[in-house]
């Protein structure tokens, strides 16, 4: 599906950037894996996709840092000599009340899932204009689309990445590069194994499929989106949620 395609995946040595990585060198894509801290984790994805058959490369990168980002997009660029694909999936949590919610923890969060998104758009876009064709896809969250108390921070930074992803969709339509956003509800990962049991039971019980979903649910989606049968939408919002917001 996405042979000769090279796609960025930011944040991928685990959970849903992990699962598209994977699923994108399923599908016969060049998988260039980013990491902030967990190099391992990194070489341990590298390693599963060549034991599929598949080719992909790691390359460090905190994407909150703009100057570092435009860095490792043309470090990519210079290896491998295109970007079709940008799955901008890094992103962290800093919940808290807002009454008690500092300064720091409402900036590295903005900095990271909004700023970063951002980063590396600004600088792949260069490329896919060049090649006049691109898939940008962005990891929003319902969190972003029904806001959520204790994460006041974290509903910004996804509704943040939705205004940016229309933008982008309607900025760069006419050179054939769609940007949409995914919006997941609650997935297993790392990332809410943090949550505590009571909190998780009263999530259970707004997802009418009644179970939290798994990190693939949202890799088919992904791949779906940076294939080309998906050429004609753009600027979407598209929950992986089992149906939480309706
Ligand atoms: P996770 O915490 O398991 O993984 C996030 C990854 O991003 C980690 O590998 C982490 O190292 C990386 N990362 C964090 N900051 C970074 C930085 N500055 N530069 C580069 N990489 C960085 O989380 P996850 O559950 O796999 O979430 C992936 C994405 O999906 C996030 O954007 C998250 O907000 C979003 N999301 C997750 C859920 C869920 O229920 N798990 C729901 C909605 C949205």
């Amino acid at each position: 599906m996405l042979e000769g395609k090279v796609a960025i995946i930011t944040g991928a040595s685990r959970g849903i950037g992990r699962a598209i990585a994977l699923e994108m060198a399923r599908n016969h894509a060049e998988v260039v894996i980013n990491y902030n801290g967990s190099k391992e984790r990194a070489e341990s994805v590298q390693k599963e996709i060549e034991a599929l058959g598949g080719k992909a490369a790691i390359y460090q990168c905190d994407v909150s840092d703009f100057a570092a980002c435009e860095e490792f997009i043309q470090t990519v660029i210079k290896d491998f000599g295109r970007v079709d694909i940008l799955v901008n999936n890094a992103g962290i949590t800093r919940d808290g009340l807002l009454m008690r919610m500092s300064e720091k923890d409402f900036d590295s969060v903005i900095d990271t899932n909004l700023k970063g998104t951002f980063n590396c758009i600004r600088f792949v876009s260069r490329q896919m204009l060049k090649q006049k064709a691109g898939r940008i896809i962005n990891l929003s969250s319902v969190s972003g689309v029904m806001g959520n108390a204790g994460q006041a921070n974290y509903s910004a930074s996804k509704a943040g990445v939705i205004g940016l992803t229309k933008a982008v969709a309607r900025e760069l339509a006419s050179r054939h590069i769609t940007a949409n956003a995914i919006a997941p509800g609650f997935i297993e990962t790392d990332m809410t194994d943090a949550l505590g049991d009571q909190v998780k039971e009263e999530a259970v019980k707004q997802i009418p499929l009644g179970n939290f979903g798994r990190p693939e649910d949202v890799a088919h989606l992904a791949v779906f989106l940076a294939s080309e049968q998906a050429g004609y939408i753009t600027g979407q919002v598209i929950h992986v949620d089992g149906g939480m917001c309706m």
